[in-house]
């Protein structure tokens, strides 16, 4: 993409309606405009990086055999009658009437939805495990929307539901789908600890909520220090092997970890050297849980099992923020300058700045870049506009590609160009043919 023909609306002036540093750096590197209080269009910036996201989460819920599908936003208020939730969910409903008196409702999460899909088609436990899942716009009339798009009213989520035959089947969706988030965090270039939580309206007993350190984070958050040094890596994990996730699954949530909602004083000072305690605030990026047969008991969702008997189903579901993700990326991300995108997320894989814009080496220098790394199926933000050094830095800074090249007269009469990591700072000079190796050879694999 060449900037003069983008859209990318960065603000001189730091926002003064934004506390937190995530929601400053997301209006001012032109990712976001509010439309209305928690709800925001996503500018082309954000809306990239929000896709990568989105990618990784579909690559990962694939790779551990759950399937997507797409459920509407829109529901009809009879299926949460059903299931006791219309009254029980309370003011954060949405609640719409439409043009025949009949009552919908904007969903907040999509339980009763997929049960009365599942009901509808399956019947055998023959058909079972069956873990179904979407990412879709979920609307919490939120009583304090706050921190551009980590509390929203409008936000996006991947939610997963599984269906087993009994709770140990079950358990191995549940374990599963906390393989499957680490990877996926950490693919996001973000440690997030599974914490125990608490039940909440979903209901449920066995339950991790996963969680970025931060200092804005809204829950406080206890935990065992020596937690910080796990890696999820990338091990191969069979998915179907009730031992491996089982294995993980003890690995990071054996020592202690969690919110305020289930902290306990005297198992965390029993359970953990006082070296080691830690109290902190983390960023909830997502959250599992198995509730049994909550569900498919109040709606009828059962099966005929091998003895012929009919049961209900066992059930689960999984939440990732795939939109507060940009803001808790930020917050674990950033510098006084701006944004340091995780390659993993980054919108673009790297900047080109040109130096001398009409200079006839340097516009030839980039537009040779830029046609390398395009064709090595990278996506370079090329900044041809007719606009200071200094300027062109500041953007690139601000809106945190990774990696930057930097071309300009001086350095083409010694063939060289600048490659130069946002993270680090660090530069160095070589060769344009070799700067584009080096960003494929980063990317490779990503
Ligand atoms: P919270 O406690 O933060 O209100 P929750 O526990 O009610 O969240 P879940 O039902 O577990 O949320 O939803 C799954 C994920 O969706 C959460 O882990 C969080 O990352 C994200 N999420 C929930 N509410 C919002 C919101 N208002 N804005 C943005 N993301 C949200
Ligand atoms: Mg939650």
């Amino acid at each position: 993409m060449r900037l003069t023909r983008y859209f990318l609306p960065v603000l001189k002036e730091t926002p003064s309606e934004a506390q937190i540093v995530s929601h400053r750096l997301m209006l001012r590197a032109g990712m976001i405009k509010q439309a209305s209080a928690g709800i925001y269009s996503w500018l082309p910036l954000g809306y990239k990086v929000l896709k990568r996201i989105e990618q990784i989460v579909h690559e990962e819920q694939i790779r551990a055999g759950h399937i997507p599908m797409l459920m509407p936003t829109l529901q009809s208020a009879d299926l949460w009658r059903e299931s006791g939730r219309y009254d029980d969910y309370g003011q954060e409903m949405l609640r719409i009437t439409d043009r025949h008196g009949r009552d919908m409702l904007y969903g907040p999460t999509n339980e009763e939805l997929i049960t009365d899909i599942f009901r509808a088609h399956v019947s055998s436990y023959k058909d079972l495990p069956l873990t179904l899942y979407h990412i879709q716009w979920k609307f919490r009339d939120e009583i304090r929307p706050r921190f551009g798009v980590m509390r929203g009213r409008e936000f996006l989520m991947k939610d997963g539901y599984n269906f087993d035959l009994d709770k140990d089947a079950a358990l191995h969706a549940y374990n599963r789908h906390l393989v499957s988030y680490l990877r996926s965090y950490e693919r996001m270039g973000l440690q997030a600890i599974p914490m125990r939580a608490d039940g909440g309206p979903i209901g449920g007993d066995y339950t991790h909520e996963f969680l970025v350190l931060a200092e804005t984070g809204e829950s406080e958050v206890f935990y065992d220090s020596a937690i910080t040094d796990l890696k999820f890596g990338d091990r191969a994990v069979d998915y179907d092997s009730v031992p491996e996730c089982q294995a993980v699954l003890e690995e990071f949530t054996s020592r202690y970890a969690r919110t305020d909602e289930t902290h306990d004083a005297a198992a965390f000072a029993a359970q953990v050297p006082e070296a080691r305690r830690r109290t902190a605030r983390g960023i909830e990026v997502g959250q599992i849980f198995y509730f049994g047969t909550k569900y498919s008991e109040a709606m009828g969702a059962t099966v005929v099992g091998p003895d012929g008997q009919r049961t209900p189903v066992h059930m689960g579901s999984h939440g990732i923020g795939v939109s507060r993700l940009l803001g808790a990326i930020i917050e674990a991300s950033h510098d006084e300058r701006g944004i340091i995108w995780p390659e993993g997320v980054t919108p673009f894989h790297c900047g080109i700045v040109n130096l001398k814009q009409g200079d006839a080496a340097a516009d030839a220098a980039c537009e040779g870049l830029y046609k390398a790394l395009t064709a090595k199926g990278l996506e370079p933000l090329y900044d041809d506009r007719a606009e200071r050094a200094g300027a062109k830095f500041a953007t690139m800074d601000l809106i945190g590609l990774p990696w930057r090249i930097t071309v300009g007269p001086r350095g083409l009469e010694k063939g060289v160009v600048e490659l130069t990591s946002r993270r680090s700072g660090e530069s160095e000079e070589i060769s344009p043919e070799a700067a584009v190796d080096r960003i494929a050879q980063i990317y490779a694999g990503r």
